[in-house]
């Protein structure tokens, strides 16, 4: 590329962006301020006297091991044991890329009440790895309860990215009461949700579907049981569509983009969607941290297909012809991609050309 305009960055700061109205469709924390620089003091103090006692005896590589399988509060309350403590603590790049690039992760993990729920590795693993766990797109989002990434396609249409109140998993996974104690609750922050942002129900408790069907398959034996179960406490057809919706698996074919696989039919609607979910940065291997990247071409697409003015060979060209049109393209519009990703898109994107026409001259 050697025009100017069409250098990578000039690129992304004309056709990027990050729409508001779906970062704000989740869980917003405010990311508390960053924490001082502890290092020169830390210096200072380096010869101060300090034990672990008994685990003084592990080898670091072990202490390492250990302190990765600890939860976030652990490893906290670990670092204020003892100033060594703290120093290990300090030390481990896991817990210090966790801190430095998704504080408001942690953040948001403690308010909803799931801080003891997963590991620093976990976390750590979650944070640089770009691609979301149930498709082949990048994953913008974490789901906090499972701590997957995901895509916003994933988040709506995926059952196992959502969350349900406890009462509804007792229906559609024949739990019992009892049986629902032994279930990780989210504790819903309160404010607003969704691309409408309705507010949320108060005081109100959420579990997950997939630790409830979990759950629900050990307590009834297998999927058909789990499917009888259900039928039997599901008293109206609705019911039961919503039922085997979530105990269903997602039509996901490996290596192809979901979007564009046949419509699935009504998909049920999630009453608490964006409640257990929050924008997550990746760390890629090289240290370079990604935010998700939208694109303004693909917004100009939808735009003009609303009004009747996307030219029919462009849609034919983007839209399989079993699928939404507006479905496709709604997805197209909402989807966060990497750098590099979207560096790739915009060459064939219709919308894209129309704001940057010297990209038609970019050949792959
Ligand atoms: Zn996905
Ligand atoms: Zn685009």
């Amino acid at each position: 590329m050697s025009n100017p305009s069409l250098e990578p960055e000039i690129l992304i700061s004309r056709l990027s962006h990050r729409p508001r109205h779906l970062l704000r469709a989740m869980i917003t924390v405010t990311a508390p301020p960053k924490p001082p620089d502890s290092t020169l003091a830390d210096r200072l103090r380096t010869d101060r006297v300090s034990s672990l006692g008994i685990l003084d005896r592990l080898p670091p590589e072990i202490m390492s091991i250990l302190l990765g399988m600890l939860d976030i509060q652990s490893i906290v309350r670990f670092a204020s044991v003892s100033f060594r403590g703290n120093m290990f603590v300090q030390s481990q790049r896991a817990y210090r890329d966790l801190v430095v690039f998704a504080p408001q992760v942690l953040l948001a993990l403690g308010r909803v009440g799931l801080i003891g729920l997963h590991s620093v590795v976990e976390l750590h693993t979650a944070l640089r790895t770009g691609r979301c766990a149930t498709c082949t797109e990048y994953g913008a989002f974490l789901f906090l309860p499972t701590c997957e990434r995901c895509c916003w396609e994933c988040l709506r249409y995926n059952p196992s990215l959502r969350v349900l109140l406890p009462k509804e998993a007792k229906t559609y996974f024949g739990l019992s009461e009892r049986h629902l104690q032994r279930l990780p609750t989210l504790c819903v922050i309160p404010g607003n949700y969704g691309i409408s942002a309705d507010p949320a129900p108060e005081h109100c408790r959420l579990v997950s579907v997939k630790a409830a069907r979990g759950l629900g398959l050990m307590v009834q034996g297998s999927t058909e049981k789990l499917a009888q179960a259900m039928a039997r406490r599901c008293k109206s057809t609705s019911l039961l569509v919503v039922g085997r919706y979530l105990q269903g698996e997602p039509a996901v074919s490996q290596g192809q983009d979901s979007l564009l696989l046949p419509s699935q039919g009504n998909i049920p609607t999630d009453n608490f969607f964006g409640m257990a979910s929050i924008p997550f940065p990746s760390l890629s291997k090289s240290g370079r941290i990604e935010d998700g990247l939208w694109c303004r071409g693909c917004e100009v697409t939808l735009r003009r297909y609303d009004s009747l003015r996307l030219p029919r060979d462009m849609l034919a060209a983007v839209v399989p012809s079993n699928c939404e049109p507006q479905r496709v393209l709604l997805g197209l519009e909402r989807r966060a991609r990497s750098k590099q990703s979207f560096l790739d898109h915009i060459k064939h994107c219709y919308g894209a050309r129309q704001l940057v026409p010297e990209l038609a001259t970019v050949n792959d």
